[in-house]
């Protein structure tokens, strides 16, 4: 049995993605953090063929029990494919942004990726094949004001997707990351999408579902070749 581990599978991009895979043939963990009721929608939309694996990504000791057991007690199922989605922002200018509002976006966004992806390299390299997938944003390439919590940890994953890269490709294992501009989710529900629009050369926000195209790619066998690589996915707006 071939898994994929969708962080943030709740909602959103991430719900995308689990279709996109369980499509793809792949018995799905879906993470979520609170929100177990949108969970079960994802794994009804997948048609059960996955289960539920709750964490906060943010909490390096939850990731190790929750997932680290779950790898422990299924050997048998090797995860083949790793989408490190979950994530937040909390939006400030800097010259009025606590100390919590830094610490949570970077363990989030940042630190997740560290501690996920940690646990679930080694069953990769030891089956020669794996596909890591981070979700970082237009933000983490183009720095935006009013997020430099958010802008820098999105950054500091594209820079870990590039080094990554380049230790495992020669075990068969490609780490890419996916930039993804305004896309219609709650993350985005609150913005003013009349007056961004205007700035977006596609003129509209973008859909999960194109997001989770673009992860079905870099999760294919036919990209084994592409690695380190960031695939914008933004409409035209210029980064
Ligand atoms: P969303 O609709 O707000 O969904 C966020 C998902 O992440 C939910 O499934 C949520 O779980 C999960 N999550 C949040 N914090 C978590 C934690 N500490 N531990 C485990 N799961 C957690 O967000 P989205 O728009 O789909 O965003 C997905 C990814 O795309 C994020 O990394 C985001 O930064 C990135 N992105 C989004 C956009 C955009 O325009 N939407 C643009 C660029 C990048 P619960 O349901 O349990 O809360």
């Amino acid at each position: 049995m071939k898994c994929a581990l969708v962080t943030g599978g709740s909602r959103g991009i991430g719900r995308a993605i689990c279709q996109k895979m369980a499509g793809m043939g792949y018995y799905l963990l879906v993470n979520y953090k609170n929100n177990r009721a949108e969970a079960e929608k994802t794994l009804n939309l997948i048609n059960g063929n996955g289960e539920l694996l709750q964490f906060d990504v943010a909490h390096k000791t939850e990731i190790q029990q929750a997932l680290g057991g779950w790898i422990e007690k299924n050997e048998d199922k090797p995860i083949e494919v790793l989408v490190n989605n979950a994530g937040i922002r909390d939006d400030s200018l800097m010259a009025w942004m606590d100390e919590s509002q830094w610490d949570n976006v970077l363990k989030t966004n940042l630190d997740s990726f560290f501690y996920v992806t940690k646990l679930v390299l080694n069953g990769m390299i030891a089956q020669k094949y794996g596909r890591i997938i981070n979700v970082v944003s237009l933000s983490g390439l183009k720095g935006l004001a009013g997020q430099t919590n958010y802008s820098a940890a999105k950054a500091g994953v594209i820079g870990a997707t590039k080094a990554l890269a380049q230790e495992v490709a020669r075990q068969g294992i490609t780490v890419n990351a996916l930039a993804p501009g305004f896309i219609k989710t709650d993350m985005t529900e609150g913005l003013d999408e009349k007056e961004l629009k205007a700035l977006i050369p596609a003129k509209r926000f973008g859909l999960p579902e194109e997001v989770a195209a673009a992860a079905a790619f870099f999760a294919s066998p036919e990209a084994s070749y592409i690695t380190g690589q960031v695939l914008s996915i933004n409409g035209g707006l210029y980064t």
